[in-house]
């Protein structure tokens, strides 16, 4: 299992006593991310009144003590799960509140953001009070698809554990290639409309291997989007990334042109 080693890691951070209060569980890996994050949920909640052993072993065996079917069952107290897309400024004003207050059942909180990458402006100020002033016992795990997905701000107070898919893109792209594949991601997908131009102008017949990794990656990364309600607007985008994918394949078109082409059909 290609995740082993993450459980592993998180495993020893526990029994070392130096868990982090916020942690950024990044990666193509969605699956991977949710269902460890919320194993990682569990097994914290019920904390070693219910669970003996260490994560790795728990993780492995499961389990199916009070906690674990609450938290299964969606109605834990202490967990919150914000599975909004974009994140709300009203769910992180909830999330602060309930912080505030005492655990009701466990002797810590948790909460999983699933989509960290959309905390922005209001919403990742008042998340950042959070992460700033941890309160008690508390655990963040933020999910996000890379770190450079989410605001510098955030991520400068998290912790990162890094998921790949298991056609594992770090073995088909080098790291820092991988890296800047996400930097223009974000921008093309955010930016704005000059700077989406600027990244269009990087990219000529000189560089299509390039042009073709930024391909595969950002259809990497609308997988994790058709889980979610927006999955309209990720599978259109998705159809031009593909339509590009295959015009650069045969044709000698220019990947400019193309790549601004597509930038203003998503406007
Ligand atoms: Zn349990």
């Amino acid at each position: 299992m290609h995740n082993q080693n993450k459980i592993s890691f998180l495993s020893s951070l526990v029994s070392s006593g130096n868990m982090p209060h916020a942690m950024l569980f990044s990666g193509t890996d969605r699956k991977a991310k949710m269902g460890i994050s919320l194993g990682f949920a569990k097994f914290m909640l019920g904390g070693t009144e219910m669970h003996e052993g260490d994560f790795e072993e728990f993780f492995e065996t499961g389990c199916e003590c009070g906690v674990c079917m609450s938290v299964d069952k969606g109605i834990h107290p202490d967990l919150t799960v914000l599975p909004d897309y974009p994140v709300s400024i009203g769910s992180v004003r909830d999330l602060k509140k309930k912080f505030a207050m005492s655990p009701f059942a466990s002797y810590m909180k948790v909460c999983v953001v699933e989509f960290a990458e959309t905390l922005r402006k209001e919403s990742a100020n008042a998340f950042l009070k959070l992460l700033e002033e941890p309160k008690g016992n508390a655990l963040l795990i933020l999910i996000a698809p890379s770190r450079s997905s989410i605001l510098p701000t955030i991520f400068s107070r998290v912790s990162e554990i890094r998921f790949f898919s298991s056609i594992n893109m770090s073995d088909l792209i080098p790291e820092d290639e991988l890296e800047r594949c996400n930097q223009e991601i974000e921008v093309l997908e955010r930016g704005e409309i000059q700077e989406k131009f600027a990244v269009a102008r990087r990219y000529d017949l000189k560089n299509k291997n390039e042009l073709a990794s930024l391909l595969d990656v950002w259809l990497m990364r609308l997988r994790d989007k058709f889980y979610k309600d927006d999955s309209a607007n990720a599978a259109a985008l998705a159809k031009r990334i593909f339509k590009i994918k295959s015009i650069t394949g045969w044709s000698n078109a220019s990947p400019q042109l193309l790549l601004e082409k597509l930038v203003l059909d998503s406007e």
